[in-house]
C-alpha cells in the first residue's frame, strides 16, 4: 500500500487539477441516502478495488452530494472561499502528512503558523506576549478559550462556587454547548439592536449581583446578521470587574482586515482571548481557527497534558508547542495553508477580498432598498443582509429557498430574526456578483 504508484498519482493529481480550474465550482445538491448508498454498496471488499473506479464512483456519485461551499451561490450560514494557493498548500500539508504538535518535532511549521498568528495579533493591538494555536474550527476554539478563563478563575478565586459566564443572547450556539460542557451557567445578557453594550453588561451584573461571574463572552459579528458587539465597553467592565474576555470573531473576526470597518473592533485589544475562522473569511479551507491568549501561559497552565513519555516536549523556555494551548494533543499543522496563501498573496489582497464581500452587502441591501415588494430588516454592518418579503410566511421562504437550490441559482436558506422567518445573504466569495444577487432577488 505504501509504494510510489505513478497510475494512482497521476490519476489523482488529474482530478485534482480539474477540481481547482473550474470557475465557477457547480453549487450541486444534496444527496438521496439510498442513491448514495447503492453507490458505494460493496466498495470495500477484501481484495481491493482498481482506483480509477473507486475515484469515479467518488466523481460521479459522492461529489455532486456534497454542497459546494465555495460556490459564488453559497450564500446559506457562512460560506468559504479558499484560495488556489490556500488549497495547493493544503495538499502539500496532506502530502507530507505535516503535524504541528511540538516544538521537538515540527518547529519548521510553527513558526510559519506562529508568524500568522502574530498577524492576526497585531491587527487585533493584542500585545507581544500573545499566543495561540490553530484548531479545527470555532467552536473547539471557543472551547479550549473558556476552559482556560474557568480553570484560571478557579485558581485565584478561592471559594468560587458553579463558574458564570456572562454572555448576550445573540452568542453563538457553540458557546452554549461550550458552558454545557464546562458545568458553567450562563448569565445571559439581554441585548439593544442584537448587539451587547458594556452599559448592559454592567446593568445585567448589578441587578444579579455578579456571584460567580469569572468571564464575558462578545462576539464581532455575530453569525446571524454580522453585528458587532461594543467590545470597548464590554472590555472596561470585564476589567472593572476582573472577569475573562473572550471574543468570538469566528465569521467577522476577519473584518480586522479592512480598514472600512476597523473602527467597530475598537476595544478588542483588550481581549484574553480571540478566536477568528481563517476557514471562513481568511479564504483558508476547512478546517482552521485562530486562537489566541494575551497571557498564553495561562493557557499551557491548563491544556498541556501531562504524561511522562510527553515530557521530553517540555524543556526549553522559549520553544512553542501548540498543542498546550488547546484541548488536543495530535494536530494537522493546518495554519500552513493560510500562511502559504499570505506569504504569496500578501495582506493587501485579503483586505481587498474581505472588503468586497462588505461592499456587496451594501450593494444587495441597496436593491432590497430600492424594491417595493422587499424590505431591509436591519442595516448590515459586516456582509451579512437580513430582508423579507412583503407577503411572505416561513413556507414561502422554505420553498423559495428549495426551488433556488433545485434551480442551481443559488443556496440561500431562510432564517430567524425575533420569531419572524426571513431571508439571509452572507456574503464572502469574492466571485459573487452583483448580477448573482439581481438573478436571486428576481425571483422573490
Ligand atoms: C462559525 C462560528 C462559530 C463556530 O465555528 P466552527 O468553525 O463552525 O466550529 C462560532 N462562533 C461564531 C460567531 C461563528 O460564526
Amino acid at each position: 500500500m505504501h509504494y510510489y504508484d505513478e497510475r494512482l498519482t497521476d490519476l489523482v493529481f488529474s482530478y485534482m487539477r480539474d477540481r481547482l480550474a473550474m470557475d465557477p465550482v457547480p453549487l450541486d445538491h444534496p444527496g438521496v441516502k439510498d442513491k448514495l448508498d447503492a453507490a458505494l454498496a460493496g466498495l470495500i471488499t477484501a481484495q481491493g478495488h482498481d482506483p480509477a473506479k473507486v475515484l469515479e464512483v467518488y466523481a460521479d456519485q459522492l461529489a455532486p452530494a456534497v454542497i459546494s461551499a465555495d460556490s459564488p451561490r453559497f450564500l446559506s450560514f457562512i460560506p468559504a472561499a479558499p484560495t488556489k494557493a490556500a488549497l495547493l498548500f493544503d495538499m502539500v500539508v496532506s502530502c507530507a502528512s505535516l503535524q504541528g504538535i511540538s516544538w521537538l518535532e515540527a518547529s519548521g511549521a510553527i513558526a510559519a503558523e506562529n508568524q500568522v498568528l502574530r498577524l492576526i495579533a497585531d491587527k487585533a493591538g493584542m500585545p507581544a506576549s500573545a499566543g495561540g494555536c490553530f484548531v479545527s474550527g470555532g467552536s473547539a476554539a471557543n472551547l479550549s478559550a473558556l476552559v482556560v478563563a474557568r480553570d484560571t478563575a478557579r485558581r485565584t478565586r478561592p471559594g468560587l462556587g458553579v463558574p458564570r459566564i456572562a454572555v448576550s443572547d445573540q452568542a453563538h450556539s457553540s458557546i452554549i454547548n461550550t458552558l454545557n460542557i464546562i458545568g458553567a451557567e450562563a448569565l445571559v445578557v439581554p441585548t439593544t439592536g442584537h448587539r451587547l453594550t458594556g452599559e448592559a453588561l454592567r446593568a445585567a451584573l448589578e441587578a444579579d449581583g455578579g456571584r460567580d461571574v469569572i468571564a464575558v463572552v462578545a462576539t464581532c459579528g455575530t453569525t446571524n446578521a454580522g453585528i458587532v458587539d461594543d467590545l470597548a465597553g464590554v472590555a472596561e467592565v470585564a476589567r472593572e470587574r476582573g472577569l475573562w474576555f473572550h471574543v468570538d470573531g469566528a465569521y467577522g473576526g476577519a473584518g480586522l482586515f479592512a480598514p472600512s470597518v476597523r473602527d467597530l473592533y475598537a476595544g478588542i485589544e483588550h481581549a484574553d482571548s480571540f478566536v477568528v475562522d481563517p476557514h471562513k473569511w481568511l479564504f483558508a479551507p476547512f478546517d482552521c481557527a485562530a486562537l489566541l491568549y494575551r497571557e498564553p501561559r495561562l493557557a499551557r497552565a491548563v491544556h498541556t497534558q501531562d504524561a511522562s513519555y510527553l515530557d521530553v516536549l517540555h524543556t526549553e523556555e522559549d520553544e512553542w508547542n501548540p498543542t498546550d494551548y488547546a484541548y488536543h494533543l495530535t494536530r494537522r499543522a493546518r495554519g500552513l495553508p493560510l500562511w502559504f496563501s499570505l506569504a504569496v498573496h500578501g495582506v493587501d489582497a485579503y483586505a481587498e477580498a474581505i472588503e468586497k464581500g462588505i461592499e456587496l452587502a451594501r450593494r444587495a441591501a441597496g436593491l432590497v432598498r430600492s424594491s417595493d415588494h422587499l424590505e431591509l430588516v436591519v442595516e448590515p454592518t459586516l456582509s451579512v443582509v437580513l430582508f423579507r418579503r412583503k407577503g411572505w410566511q416561513a413556507d414561502d421562504y422554505h420553498r423559495w429557498s428549495r426551488r433556488l437550490l433545485a434551480g442551481q441559482i443559488g443556496f440561500v436558506t431562510p432564517t430567524g430574526w425575533e420569531g419572524e422567518t426571513v431571508a439571509r445573504f452572507a456574503f464572502l466569495h469574492p466571485g459573487t456578483t452583483i448580477g448573482i444577487v439581481e438573478e436571486i432577488l428576481a425571483t422573490m
